[in-house]
């Protein structure tokens, strides 16, 4: 508690903001308020930061128009856009606990408990992706999973090498497809790796590495004097929602002796999931892995994690100091597994999660947002106005739209003008990419009380609003309110 807070303050706080955010969830009917930047700008300006305080109760009740009134709501069934999940609330709830006690579990005596729980939930993540003695430790994020495994990689690399570190980071080479997540080639950056360190394998023409390639691949980095650092396979690819073979992929690391990282930052949910489990088999023949529990597990931001198959591997990231982790200290001090040192108690929110509605229903929630995807693509590939763009094995649906009369040159053209009216509206969120060097739109279902008539509307405005561009039809606004006039509130 605040030194000059009490008990009552906090109950009445808490209450108070958690009242306002209930109050959002009951009235919110469109994922964004649509207000210009420039609106918000002057909002945010008109603030004063400078002054001496309006009291806890005016300023929530300040940040909540503010800041809630004009905020992006991921539980709104019309945000389709990028990688954010709507929370389950009893990871809400812990959040508000882990927020308040504001543990750091950087060192044993910091921690006590709770570097024990979140021990114990890296043992269960272990056993899921099927390590049979793993380690691994929670992180800020998959960027930071990611970079922290390649780290790891290129040290043990390092050891064999037999040289300069210098003269061998020169050398070092990640192989990763073009669809890898763009944390692989900023990690190779920040490791002090070559500006070619990162080769790229060729996929199987929908995104997916191909195995014999990374094989020939690392073959010839070998021949021509490179040292093999790591292979990166994505489970689960940010665009096409697609995973790369991960057995094959493994028989090669194997066989080459190359470390394996799997980038589950997205596909992890797959670990808890009843139907799809298989998808990621192969999974436990890796050195490392990343999860990102705040996409599939649906937890709130941040919530994400390193684990590794052989537990001495993480002492390659470790540093003593004598005033926090002195060699001789035999307690179990986090901060030897991590990339940080204060770090957030981000465990005590699966932990409850897992505690409140278990595993499996986790799981269940991630088939169903696989579903609703898979049922969407079915329709947009059977929508003359429209076209799919490849399948997704996970939850996101890339697409473009062809009103009548368009060429393919004027359907691209569309695909940033559509994005800017809907998001420029707020009432509908989508995102856009580029595939195979063409852009294309993107659906990212994540929600799984969104229903598959919630995105037959975001098709609706999508389409009228490409329709409006390309001077066909101007009537958006009426369906919109017809569509989206019964929004719900997430689990
Ligand atoms: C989202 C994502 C990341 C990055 O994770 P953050 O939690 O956003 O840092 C890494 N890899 C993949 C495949 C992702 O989808």
């Amino acid at each position: 508690m605040l030194t000059s807070s009490t008990a009552d303050v906090y109950r009445s706080l808490v209450a108070q903001a958690a009242s306002r955010v209930a109050g959002r969830f009951e009235r919110t009917t469109q994922p964004a308020s649509g207000a210009s930047r420039a609106e918000l700008q002057r909002l945010v300006d008109a603030v004063d930061l400078a002054g001496g305080g309006v009291g806890g109760p005016a300023a929530i009740r300040e940040i909540d128009d503010l800041f809630l009134e004009h905020a992006v709501w991921f539980h709104h069934p019309a945000y389709a856009a990028h990688l954010n999940c709507p929370v389950v609330l009893p990871a809400v709830a812990a959040e508000i606990v882990l927020a308040a006690v504001n543990t750091s579990v950087d060192t044993y005596d910091q921690s006590t408990v709770g570097t024990l729980m979140e021990r114990r939930l890296i043992e269960r993540v272990s056993e899921w992706i099927g390590f049979s003695a793993g380690d691994g430790v929670f992180t800020s994020g998959g960027t930071q999973s990611n970079f922290h495994a390649l780290l790891l990689a290129r040290e043990a690399a390092l050891a064999r090498a037999g040289s300069s570190r210098a003269e061998a980071f020169a050398r070092m080479a990640v192989f990763a497809t073009a669809s890898s997540h763009f944390s692989v080639g900023k990690s190779a950056l920040l490791l002090g790796l070559s500006d070619e360190a990162v080769i790229e394998v060729a996929d199987d023409g929908e995104g997916r590495m191909d195995p014999v390639s990374l094989d020939a691949a690392v073959v010839a980095a070998e021949a021509s004097g490179r040292i093999p650092m790591a292979v990166v396979a994505t489970a689960g690819t940010t665009d096409r929602g697609v995973i790369d073979p991960l057995t094959p992929i493994a028989a090669v690391c194997e066989s080459r002796d190359v470390w394996m990282h799997v980038d589950a930052a997205y596909g992890g949910g797959l670990l808890v999931s009843p139907q799809s489990r298989d998808l990621l088999s192969g999974i436990e023949r890796a050195r490392s892995v990343t999860v990102d529990f705040h996409k599939s597990f649906f937890q709130p931001v941040s919530s994400s994690a390193i684990l590794v198959r052989e537990p001495r591997d993480l002492a390659a990231g470790a540093w003593h100091a004598d005033y926090l982790n002195p060699v001789e200290n035999e307690e179990p001090n986090q901060v030897d597994k991590s990339l940080q040192t204060t770090r957030r108690f981000d465990a005590l929110k699966l932990w409850v999660t897992l505690r409140a509605i278990g595993a499996d229903r986790i799981g269940e929630l991630f088939d169903t947002v696989i579903d609703l995807a898979s049922a969407v693509s079915d329709e947009v590939a059977a929508d003359p106005e429209l076209e799919l763009v490849g399948r997704t094995q996970l939850s996101t649906v890339l697409f473009r739209v062809r009103p009548q009369g368009i060429d393919p040159a004027g359907q691209d053209a569309l695909v940033a003008g559509v994005r800017r009216v809907l998001f420029e509206s707020g009432r509908a969120l989508v995102a856009k990419t580029v595939i195979d060097g063409r852009p294309c739109l993107k659906l990212t279902l994540l929600n799984p009380e969104t229903t598959l008539d919630d995105v037959r509307g975001i098709l609706t405005i999508v389409k009228d609003a490409a329709a409006t561009l390309a001077g066909i039809a101007p009537e958006i606004d009426a369906e919109l309110d017809a569509v989206f006039s019964d929004a719900e509130v997430s689990a």
